[in-house]
């Protein structure tokens, strides 16, 4: 009898590892990493909950670290079978995962020089030569493209509008039964990827619960934007917008280059200094699949929506530091999105005393993140060991989030012809999926269950 195992991702938001069995055979249906405050953080460090061995293909939903970034350790310990994703997801890990092991093996070395270690030695979770390792193994496919798995079974992918490449798997057991297994669902009428895919039918569904607690705020992020530029070009001011590479990056890039072929952006210059959201932006335009009708317009008339005559692609770090020394007007988005690392540090370092200058958030900032401390109005900071008082504005782009608020989820729910016999409720903080179950229960009177760590469930 086909059986649900949920190996990560219950009970809290990342970690997504959740892992499909029917006669014999065993499909992990991502491999994410754990995130965010230390004691979760840890759980990677513990042994892989099944043996590499007995896993028969794995299958990504989309490229976010919380869904795949426990791959290369998966590899590391000897799994040699195919790893399914499409296009857009394996473009974009190759941009990450790489990436990823480098930043492990330079922090391992730094702490074993510095002597600020729990390990002794202190040692990557896995190294570059891991994820190379794991990229040979990717296999992509296309949307709605069949796949057949060992043991009769079969899976599909369709657009979840999430970033690009994301998709919910359509996967049927040998027995006829299917379960759409949902990853992360995007949010409709965003710019450049599609919409979510409408589903009508599944016997069992998993479905995300990140905001199954709340409603994003409406209004209108280019409004916002463009008020922000104005505010910059007239006090000759700097804004600095933390945001993520994969995604929001573009979305900010997508609204700007509307306002300046509106005639309405006021001149502002803008760099992009992040040397991966760069390696994304080329593969956000040229994994054409992923693009929703306007951007197929924009990409037929020869433009790129991400390329204006006012962006500039920042590679050196020389650049980078140069740019931190000249005067306003200008607008720098930059790695991390929450502030924790990254480039955007050096930016806050030298800028945040100043009164002409606005700090722009574009998403969620977790609890005891550098990010967080500003939104919450903290006066000062320590940034790289040294305390910098905060003078500039704090405003945030809530409206750009990735993920559907609890409206959205319903919305796609919907969808559905006819209830499924159950839907698992993973992703999301205790308080979120609770939310989302009653959402759930209220609204559509389905069956429903939020796993914990380690449950299994008989699909029959
Ligand atoms: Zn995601």
């Amino acid at each position: 009898m086909p059986s649900i195992t949920f190996l990560g991702a219950a009970g809290t938001v990342t970690g997504s590892k959740h892992l499909l069995e029917y006669d014999g055979h065993r499909v992990l249906i991502d491999c994410g990493m754990f995130q965010g405050p230390r004691e979760i953080r840890d759980r990677n460090w513990e042994r892989f909950p099944i043996e590499p061995d007995d896993i028969d293909a794995v299958v990504l939903t989309h490229a976010h670290m919380d869904h795949i970034g426990m791959l290369p350790v998966l590899v590391k310990l000897g799994f040699r079978k195919k790893i399914f994703a499409t296009y857009g997801t394996v473009g974009l890990c190759r941009v990450s995962l790489p990436d990823g092991g480098r930043l492990q093996e330079e922090e391992a070395k730094f702490r074993n020089k510095h002597g600020a270690t729990r390990h002794s030695p202190a040692l990557p979770l896995y190294t570059e030569a891991d994820a190379y390792d794991t990229l040979k193994l990717m296999e992509p496919l296309h949307y709605h493209q069949w796949q057949e798995l060992p043991g009769g079974a079969q899976f599909r992918y369709m657009p979840a509008g999430h970033i690009l490449g994301s998709a919910f798997v359509e996967f049927y057991f040998a027995n006829g039964e299917r379960i759409l297994m949902g990853g992360d669902l995007g949010r409709y009428d965003t710019p450049i990827i599609k919409d979510p895919s409408k589903v009508e039918f599944a016997e069992y569904l998993v479905i995300e619960s990140t905001y199954g607690n709340r409603l994003h705020a409406k209004g209108e992020a280019k409004e916002m934007i463009l008020e922000v530029a104005e505010r910059a070009v007239r006090e000759r001011g700097i804004v600095i917008v933390p945001s993520f590479a994969i995604g929001r990056t573009q979305e900010l890039l997508w609204y700007c280059n509307e306002l300046e072929s509106e005639g309405r952006w006021p001149g502002l210059p803008i760099y992009v200094d992040s040397p991966m959201a760069n390696k994304a932006t080329l593969l956000y335009q040229e994994t054409t699949e992923d693009h929703d009708h306007d951007m197929k317009i924009d990409m037929s008339e020869g433009n790129s929506p991400f390329r204006t005559d006012m962006v500039r692609m920042v590679r050196d770090s020389q650049f980078s530091k140069q740019l931190n020394t000249s005067p306003g007007p200008w607008m720098v988005i930059a790695g991390s999105g929450m502030c924790n690392g990254g480039r955007v540090l050096h930016h806050l370092k030298a800028h945040l005393d100043e009164l002409t200058v606005t700090i722009l958030f574009t998403g969620y900032q977790a609890d005891g993140t550098l990010g967080r401390r500003l939104l919450d109005g903290e006066e000062e900071v320590r940034i790289f060991g040294q305390p910098v008082q905060v003078r500039a504005k704090i405003e945030r782009l809530e409206m750009l989030s990735a993920h559907a608020d609890y409206e959205e989820m319903l919305t796609w729910l919907r969808g559905f012809k006819s209830p499924p016999k159950k839907t698992f409720i993973v992703h999301g903080e205790p308080d979120a999926s609770l939310a989302m179950q009653e959402h759930i229960h209220r609204e559509l009177g389905w069956v429903t269950a939020i796993p914990t760590q380690g449950e299994k469930f008989e699909l029959s």
